[in-house]
């Protein structure tokens, strides 16, 4: 039974990896994601951690694509997405955490400028923000990112919450 409540998450999911929000998810998306990533906190696409974040983006197109793109035109659409992606994901979330880590550690240390590993709840709600999440959930999303309540959000905190909005119940 697909439920509607099931479909509109889906929906949502599609959307937040559709950056551009032209139907489909494509290398661009990833690359758009890295690049408003390194504009909200001023740094260099060419830095290590700007090359690092375009790696990771990358890493994880090409493991999304190699989960989802039936056809190999290089496009994820809403059906390859559905049937392809968020079925596979939800049978194996480790892999999904597998494929998105790279990202999420380079983005985590944009956000953790003294290297210690985390970033402030404040500092994640901007990587969620630049990543399309609206001002006002940013901040609550952030804080319940802080599984262990110490205030900072760590690299295993971020990989398993995405894993786990992505891998959605059916
Ligand atoms: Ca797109
Ligand atoms: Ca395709
Ligand atoms: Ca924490």
């Amino acid at each position: 039974m697909v439920s509607s409540e099931y479909e509109r998450r889906i929906a949502a999911r599609f959307a937040t990896f559709d950056q551009d929000g032209n139907g489909y998810i494509d290398r661009e998306d990833f690359s758009a994601a890295a690049k408003r990533l390194l504009a909200e906190f001023g740094t260099a696409a060419r830095s290590d951690k700007g090359q690092a974040l375009y790696g990771g983006a990358e890493a994880f197109w090409q493991g999304m694509a190699g989960i989802a793109d039936r056809d190999g035109d290089q496009r994820i659409t809403r059906d390859e997405f559905v049937s392809g992606a968020v079925k596979r994901l939800r049978d194996n979330p480790d892999r999904f955490a597998e494929i998105a880590r790279p990202f999420l550690h380079a983005a985590l240390a944009l956000a953790d400028p003294d290297g210690g590993g985390s970033a402030s709840v404040a500092d994640t709600a901007r990587v969620l923000t630049a990543l399309g999440v609206s001002q006002d959930t940013a901040a609550t999303a952030a804080a319940a990112l802080d599984t262990d309540g110490d205030g900072k959000i760590g690299e295993a905190e971020i990989v398993s919450s995405f894993a786990r909005y992505f891998t959605v119940p059916e």
